[in-house]
């Protein structure tokens, strides 16, 4: 198991998170999560945020601003939904992780 698989729960929160408070696009989310420390490509988020697609937590559309294009994704009803129950966990986890109960 690769670092990266132990991780991929939390980056598709990360994820979601962010989908939830305005509409986010590959290289955005890239330059986010570095700021959090996680270095990922372009080749490993593009099929998280299919698979999150898939899923139907993410819907996308294309975007053309002049010469430039990108795919941008929203977050869906069933996104926010599963966003909130995963906060619950996530705070159960803090809270063993973290602070020790
Ligand atoms: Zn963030």
């Amino acid at each position: 198991m690769t670092d990266k698989d132990l991780y991929g729960g939390l980056i598709r929160l990360h994820i979601l998170h962010h989908a939830a408070e305005e509409p986010i696009f590959g290289l955005g989310i890239i330059e986010e999560l570095k700021h959090h420390g996680y270095e990922i490509s372009a080749g490993t988020l593009y099929p998280m945020l299919h698979g999150l697609e898939k899923k139907g937590y993410l819907t996308s559309r294309h975007e053309r601003t002049g010469r430039r294009e990108r795919r941008i994704y929203e977050i869906t009803e069933h996104g926010r939904i599963a966003l909130t129950e995963a906060k619950v966990k996530v705070r159960e986890l803090f809270g063993e992780l973290i602070e020790g109960h």
